[in-house]
């Protein structure tokens, strides 16, 4: 099986890695010519162009920023061949690029039309779960479809969920990073209140990691150092997930609950807060660093 992949940036270079070091033909290629350096320093097969790296591939993974790169990807541009094009006939497209809903299942649609099996795979994890191979991957396209891209994605990550059909892993996906929005926000608001009604830290995260406000954003990404020595906020808020990734989610967000019409006060409200923190220098932060935002604008 012959397998294409496109997009060698943070996620996509140690994605291939890890596809390659469990035994699959991988061809990487990336716009960026240094990306491509890098990968081919780190040992794996690259190509030209996409298209090179696509022709004939049974397989073809993309892994980059935006939706309009997928479909540009996929149609091909300025008269250019595109990725559907080139590729074996009835390839399976895999998508692992946070998009939107509409975007994913427009892509879904052009890979059909054209002939080939399509599923979008958006990971959670990070740059940390790309290299060890234990992302999280939720996936829409057909049982199908996901069963065969099972073996590949288990290379490259520790849960695998078939979501749905078309769409339903980035709608899984936006979903999730909407509800870790608010609940960072929730129990940073939660330590400033409680600094202010002279809790000390450690005794409010005894208590509610032992009781109802129990969450990751408390238990595992705690927003004040010392709780949980591993927090981002015991290393000055080095990321983790930067603010401007959860900015690019949160936007994906507001997309989606715009399209759909839903009442979503707390998410739209997170969206505004981030899109701030990730204006200044937040963007380069974890995201559980707005509680300094929120102490800083507290009277
Ligand atoms: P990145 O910018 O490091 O990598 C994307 C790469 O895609 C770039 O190197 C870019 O040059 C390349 N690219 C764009 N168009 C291309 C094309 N047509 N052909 C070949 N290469 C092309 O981004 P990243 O951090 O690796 O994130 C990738 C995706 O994963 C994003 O959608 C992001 O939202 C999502 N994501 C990232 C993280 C994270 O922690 N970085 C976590 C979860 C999900």
């Amino acid at each position: 099986m012959k397998i294409a992949f496109l997009g060698l940036g943070h996620m996509g270079l140690p994605m291939a890695k890890n596809l390659a070091a469990a035994g699959h033909e991988v061809t990487g290629f990336d716009v960026m010519p240094a990306a491509v350096d890098t990968a081919r320093g780190a040992g794996l097969t690259t190509a030209e162009s996409g298209t090179d790296a696509a022709t004939g591939a049974d397989v073809v993974i993309t892994m980059f920023q935006t939706g309009a790169q997928v479909l540009d990807a996929y149609r091909g541009t300025d008269g250019a061949a595109g990725l559907l094009e080139v590729a074996a006939s009835g390839a399976l497209f895999i998508d692992c690029s946070t998009i939107a809903v509409d975007e994913a299942r427009a892509a879904h649609a052009l890979a059909e039309a054209a002939g080939h099996r399509s599923l979008d795979a958006p990971v959670s994890g990070g740059v940390v779960g790309a290299e060890n191979a234990t992302l999280a991957f939720m996936v829409g396209g057909t049982d199908e479809d996901f069963e065969a891209a099972r073996p590949l994605l288990e290379a490259m990550g520790r849960r695998v969920v078939h979501c749905g059909g078309a769409g339903l892993g980035q709608a899984a996906k936006v979903c999730n990073n909407m509800i870790l929005a608010v609940s960072q926000i929730a129990v940073a608001e939660a330590f400033v209140l409680g600094e202010r009604l002279g809790l000390s830290h450690q005794a409010l995260f005894d208590v509610a990691s032992n009781a109802s406000g129990q969450c990751w954003a408390l238990t595992t990404n705690c927003p004040v150092p010392g709780p949980v020595p591993t927090s981002p906020a015991n290393r000055d808020y080095q990321p983790g997930f930067a603010g401007a990734l959860m900015n690019k989610d949160l936007g994906l967000a507001e997309h989606a609950i715009s399209a759909t019409g839903v009442e979503a006060r707390m998410g739209m409200l997170a969206r505004e807060m981030y899109a701030q923190y990730a204006a200044g220098e937040g963007a380069s932060q974890d995201f559980s660093g707005i509680i300094n935002t929120i102490r800083a604008d507290s009277a």
